[in-house]
């Protein structure tokens, strides 16, 4: 059988997650399941990290972002990008909303995010993430947002948490989604029906290693398998279909 090799679209790749870093940067050099990674940045630090490594090991790209619940500067990430060969840098992100903290601040990095993306020409990650017992709805507010605000190199919900009525102005508006393991989980019913909604070519893939999974190989196979078996599709053609998906939002992947 011909091997499958995808690109996660989401995974965190620096010093302040994982002590062990370059054992982990190697261990995915030598993975042939992994064709690419973006590996996302969560606050400056972490998005110089991403764009160090990128720099240095082929699989590696960067997305240069400060995470809704992290500090810091989204002038800065300008800075970044400017500073270094940034030909690897497919992403602005992630910004979004994430009910656990407190919006106010939240709102303005997501602003001058879009912004950012927009004047870099690069497409945005969003996080958006509601707790349990949130008056507002992470998804719901994204949505408005990037309906006043446009990002113009298109967007992805990361790590979508489901709301199937969302999907279709989410394809609207030009965005994509992106699944991981809350389509494995025992209680997916809902995750599972997305995958069956979502247009083929607006899904993508990721890990979000390490918030998401301690595996990401076996969680990316049992992924990349149930989007398989949900959707009746080949392997081989699955695979391609996610890989050009990923390549059509983040251009500079190619
Ligand atoms: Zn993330």
């Amino acid at each position: 059988m011909s091997q499958i090799t995808l690109i996660d679209t989401h995974a965190h790749y620096n010093r302040s997650v994982m002590s062990d870093l370059e054992e982990q940067i190697n261990s995915v050099n030598k993975n042939k399941d992994v064709l690419k990674i973006i590996n996302v940045g969560l606050d400056n630090v972490t998005s110089e990290e991403a764009v160090k490594i990128s720099c240095h090991y082929s699989k590696f790209y960067a997305a240069l972002g400060v995470h809704p619940l992290y500090n810091g500067s989204i002038k800065a990430l300008e800075e970044l990008y400017f500073s270094y060969d940034n030909r690897k840098i497919v992403a602005i992100g992630e910004t979004g909303i994430d009910t656990k903290g407190d919006i106010f601040f939240q709102v303005k990095k997501f602003i001058e995010s879009i912004r950012l993306a927009n004047h870099l020409r690069l497409p945005l990650i969003i996080h958006a993430n509601t707790i349990k017992g949130s008056k507002l709805d992470a998804n719901r507010y994204c949505l408005e947002m990037i309906k006043i605000y446009r990002p113009l190199y298109g967007f992805v919900f990361h790590f979508f948490q489901p709301d199937l009525q969302l999907i279709e102005e989410i394809v609207r508006l030009g965005g994509y989604i992106s699944v991981g393991s809350n389509i494995i989980k025992p209680n997916a019913k809902k995750s599972l029906e997305m995958v069956k909604i979502i247009p083929i070519d607006r899904l993508l893939i990721e890990t979000d290693y390490l918030f998401l999974t301690k595996c990401p190989n076996e969680t990316g196979k049992a992924t990349f398998n149930k989007i398989c078996e949900l959707r009746r599709e080949k392997k081989l053609l699955m695979m391609n279909q996610l890989n050009d998906n990923a390549m059509r939002l983040f251009p500079k992947l190619k």
